[in-house]
Parts: C-alpha cells; structure tokens; sequence
C-alpha cells in the first residue's frame, strides 16, 4: 500500500486531469465528482479517502466492503459497482448506500424488497452495456426503457441514474462512443419518462477524459489513486 503523501500526490494528479477534461469541454470542476475505488485495498485506503475530504468509497464485493464498514465508523456513503448476485442482495441493501451495478430485473425486484423490509429506500443506478462488450455485466441499451419503466414505480427505490463500463481498447474512440450512448439514453429516458435521472457514472482510471468530455457526473477511480490493487 502507499503512503498518504504519495495517496496525496496521486489525488492532485486526477484532479488535474479533471481539470484539463473539464475546460476542454466547458464544464464546471464541481459537475464531476470522485468516487476513489478502494476494493482490493486495505482500509487505509478508505482512510486516505476520508482524510483528503472525499465523501465516498466505491467497492466490488459485498463481504469485503462489509468487512471494512466494521472496522471504519466516520460518516461515508458506501457504494457497490461490481456485479451482485441476486443472493447476496439482502446482506448487499445492508451494507451499501447506494447501488450502482443492477444489472438484471430479479436483481431489481430483490433490492426494493429487501430495502422495505430494511426500512430504507436505497439508491440505484441501472448498468447499461452501451459498449456492447460481450464481457460486461449490464442491460443492453434497448432493454433499458422497459426496465427503467419498472424501476420507476418502485416504492422502495430512488433511481438516480445510469452506470456503464466501456470496453476495454487500445483507440479512445470506443470508450467515447459507449459514453456518449449513455448520456443520450439517459437524456431520452429523463424525457420520455419525466425524471431527471441526474447520475451517469462512468470513466474510469483509463478513460475519465473521454467520459468527462460525455457528459459523465462521476468518475470511479482506482489505479490511479491508489496503484495497482494488490488481491
Ligand atoms: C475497479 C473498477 C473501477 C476502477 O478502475 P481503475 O481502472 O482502477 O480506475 C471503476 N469502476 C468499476 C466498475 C470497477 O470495477
């Protein structure tokens, strides 16, 4: 694991290029926000978060982030992006304050069933596929306006948004694409069904530039803020 000078270092680094990202496309430093990815860390990297003034933690595995959510008290929001199997959706409504990776509609139904009976409306952004990358969880992109349909009268769930991962490949292009189909699927579902759906995460370590330049309101970030994960 790093050091915090060297976590330090590392955070003013992503910060620029958030910077450079954003003033290429004329938007605001403030319309993009960080979720530094701590799975495969130890807690000092969820530390490192919270000392420098970050307010969350994105995590992959339900057991892990429950792990380190016991040993970590301080005030943070909790957010899963890996995949979820639907059996581990009970215990994943307990540990996390928000949802990024639902990816099926079991997957859906379980989660406002297990947030009512949790007492809590839980936060969720549908994963959509927009890269159509055959190893990539998520909807694919016309499956969306029929899920979202039902996501929507959920009683027990607050849809903030969409959530993708692009492909991973050598020309930028493709990542750009499968941004910007995102954000169109989000400005024609907001319409069509009349919500704001303000989230779209997306942009990673290797690609935040092009999902700024998208439109993208959160960037989850790992290898460059913490190195290489070590498990
Ligand atoms: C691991 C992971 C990240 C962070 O990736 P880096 O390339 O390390 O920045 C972001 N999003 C998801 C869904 C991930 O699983």
């Amino acid at each position: 694991m790093i050091n915090y000078p060297k976590y330090e270092e590392n955070l003013s680094l992503v910060r620029a290029r958030v910077a450079r990202a954003c003033e290429l496309s004329g938007r605001s430093e403030s319309s993009v926000s960080l979720l530094p990815v701590t799975k495969n860390h130890p807690v000092e990297a969820i530390e490192y978060a919270v000392q420098s003034g970050l307010k969350a933690v994105g995590e992959n595995r339900v057991q892990e982030a429950s792990d380190k959510r016991d040993s970590y008290t301080d005030e943070l929001r909790w957010e899963l992006i890996g995949h979820l199997q639907s059996n581990k959706a009970q215990d994943a409504v307990a540990v996390f304050d928000r949802i990024q990776s639902v990816d099926s509609l079991k997957l859906l139904r379980r989660l406002d069933r297990f947030a009512g009976e949790q007492g809590k409306k839980l936060a969720i952004l549908l994963q959509c596929n927009t890269g159509k990358d055959p190893n990539k969880y998520g909807f694919a992109e016309e499956e969306v306006p029929s899920v979202i349909e039902v996501a929507l009268k959920m009683p027990n769930l607050q849809v903030d948004g969409l959530m993708t991962i692009a492909p991973l490949d050598d020309d930028p292009k493709v990542a750009g694409a499968a941004f910007k189909s995102l954000r169109v699927l989000r400005d024609v579902l907001s319409e069509r069904f009349a919500v704001p759906l303000p989230e779209l995460s997306m942009g990673m370590t290797a690609d935040l530039e092009q999902a700024i330049a998208a439109g993208s309101t959160q960037i989850r970030v790992g290898t460059a803020l913490y190195g290489e994960r070590e498990y």
